[in-house]
């Protein structure tokens, strides 16, 4: 496939505000695509050249790309830094650039698909001794031949700009109906995506296996299972009446780790599928040592206070990665796993059999042992038993509890009522804090003008619909230094209209990809003119007095925001509280 009709969809995809336009426009690309080639363009549509496992990132500065652009077209770079200042975007820069140049030159290798991915894999891969140099040239090699809209592409990929603001399910739709012929079977792709966390591979598997090949795809020791993620409940009597009788375990504020293991070989994976094995030294140890030859499992890794036996705050856990030499670090601050499920072992796929079964593998594996050990559980039909053991766990210091359907197969990649989780609450706010995607900001008056950012456009995230929905404009709780902070990092990824999977009534002075999460709390969720989640025609929903908490995560992407339907049910439960105190 030419390289020129990948960048003229992905032109279109960026000029368009229409989801099902969208998909259209990528099924046709599809169609015209053999497995191969479409797995490359999964992976480039994800500004990616492999899976997020792999460890292999796309990703070159500024004064690459610029020093490749002057090369190129052989002006300046001093010329190549004014024309950045003036467009803003270096894609735009190459691409006015390459069509000076275009007059003078007749002699041209039309881009193909293939050469441009294949030059962006060296890149993604070059590292030592002349990488740098090495990295220009490909990227040189790539200019002299683009035309000016391909060029715009060649720079902003490997910059990770691309913004076209396509999600995974828009891809998996695309690919369903180019393939299948029906966006129907969007819940077998996914399905397969969520064993395998790779949407590349389902991608050529699909073409080349078609729906039995992606429908009987099983877990591959190495490569990360997309997690299981829980529902959220207001009280024990609300887990009691949801699931009966039911595993109750510790919810522990650590790292979450899926571990893999093939004899002497380990992996590890963050929530967000990345490889993280070299962070947890003590970890490999321990999981080495255990009696399988194969096994996955899941469990949160915690910092403990071995004098005290208290668990360290989720800060200090992640400071390993951050601060500290990872063998410094495991020293002052020894981590322990405390597992909570299994969905592997020596050649068997665990995930169908309900959680009371691999609860008792995962318990018979990890005997005696104490690096890793399985999570603190009950079991319990007594509201009361479960709201005591809740207590127990707050007062330790814990998050609270997960409770767990004893019958519950593992559910990959979904937020499903199998587990639900119950959190402490802070008095005279939400029970629960609400993770929202960064859509825009507003400049700010008076005094915030000066930071040039007063508050940002937030939404959450609409899963059947695959948008963002907003619910507030959230101008309190930073400091001064995040404010600058923020609107560095917002304007890095500003876009010029509002993108096609953001749904608002609101509009900001800027608009964003969105791309980050941040956690925020508020008084109360109100109902609204104002916002479009949950939208009934008449009012969707906002926080009153939103603030936030923390900073970007950088454990959760978009999709991960919290939904909708979280909001909804979160709405229900403060109206029921307020009623019940009404009645009392
Ligand atoms: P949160 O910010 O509340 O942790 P989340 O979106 O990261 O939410 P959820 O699936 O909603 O994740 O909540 C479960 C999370 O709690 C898991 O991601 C996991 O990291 C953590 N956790 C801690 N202890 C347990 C446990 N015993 N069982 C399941 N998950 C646990």
């Amino acid at each position: 496939m030419q390289f020129r009709d990948l960048a003229r969809v992905f032109d279109r995809l960026e000029s368009t505000s229409s989801r099902l336009e969208m998909i259209d426009t990528l099924a046709s690309l599809f169609s015209s695509a053999d497995g191969k080639t479409a797995r490359k363009i999964v992976y480039l549509l994800q500004g990616r050249v492999a899976a997020p496992y792999t460890g292999i990132e796309l990703g070159i500065g500024e004064k690459l790309a610029m020093a490749a652009i002057s090369r190129a077209y052989g002006v300046d770079i001093s010329d190549v830094e004014r024309e950045y200042k003036e467009k803003g975007d270096l894609g735009l820069v190459a691409e006015a650039l390459s069509a000076n140049k275009k007059q003078m030159t007749l002699f041209s290798q039309p881009l193909t698909v293939d050469r441009v991915y294949s030059n962006f894999y060296r890149i993604a891969t070059a590292s030592g001794y002349g990488s740098q140099d090495l990295k220009l040239r490909l990227l040189v090699d790539l200019l002299n031949d683009a035309e000016p809209l391909e060029a715009r592409y060649i720079i902003r990929i490997p910059l990770g700009k691309l913004r076209l603001g396509v999600g995974d399910a828009t891809i998996i739709e695309a690919l369903a109906l180019a393939v299948l012929g029906s966006r129907d079977y969007r819940p077998d792709v996914e399905r397969a995506y969520n064993l395998c966390s790779d949407l590349g591979y389902v991608a050529e598997l699909l073409y080349e296996k078609g729906l039995e090949g992606i429908r009987s795809m099983g877990i591959v020791v190495g490569i990360p299972i997309r997690p299981a993620l829980a529902q959220r409940a207001q009280s024990a009597e609300e887990i009691i009446a949801r699931l009966g009788r039911c595993a109750a375990e510790a919810k522990y504020d650590g790292f979450r780790c899926q571990i893999h293991k093939k004899g002497d070989q380990v992996w590890i994976f963050s929530r967000r599928m990345e490889n993280m094995t070299d962070m947890f030294p003590d970890l490999i140890a321990a999981a080495k040592a255990l009696p399988a030859d194969t096994i996955v499992f899941e469990g949160e890794a915690i910092a403990v206070n071995e004098n005290t036996g208290e668990f360290y705050p989720f800060q200090m856990t992640i400071q390993r990665k951050r601060k500290y030499g990872v063998s410094e670090a495991s020293k002052e601050y020894p981590l322990y796993l405390f597992a909570f499920d299994i969905m592997y072992l020596n050649g068997e796929t665990l995930i169908e059999r309900p959680y009371r079964e691999r609860r008792q593998i995962l318990e018979g594996i990890l005997r005696d042992r104490k690096r890793i050990q399985p999570s603190e559980k009950i079991e319990t039909d007594s509201a009361d038993e479960l709201e005591a053991f809740f207590e127990s766990c707050v007062e330790r210091g814990l998050e609270g509890i997960v409770a767990k359907d004893l019958n519950a197969p593992y559910i990959a990649g979904a937020r499903k009522w199998s587990w639900i989780k119950l959190k402490r609450s802070y008095r005279g706010e939400l029970s629960d804090t609400i993770d929202v995607v960064i859509l825009g900001y507003y400049k700010g008056r008076g005094k915030r003008s000066q930071f040039g950012l007063g508050g940002i456009l937030v939404g959450v995230y609409d899963p059947d619909e695959d948008s963002f929905k907003t619910i507030a404009k959230v101008g309190s709780g930073f400091t001064e230094e995040q404010l600058v902070e923020m609107k560095k990092l917002l304007d890095d990824i500003a876009v010029s209209h509002r993108p096609a999977r953001v749904s608002a009534f609101l509009e900001p002075d800027v608009w964003v990809e969105p791309r980050y999460v941040i956690t925020v709390t508020a008084d109360e969720i109100t109902r609204s003119p104002n916002h479009t989640a949950g939208w009934d025609g008449s009012r969707g929903y906002a926080l009153r007095f939103p603030r936030i908490v923390g900073w970007v995560r950088d454990d959760k992407g978009p999709e991960d925001a919290t939904t909708v339907q979280e909001i909804i049910d979160m709405y229900k439960d403060q109206k029921h509280v307020q009623v019940s105190e009404n009645e009392a």
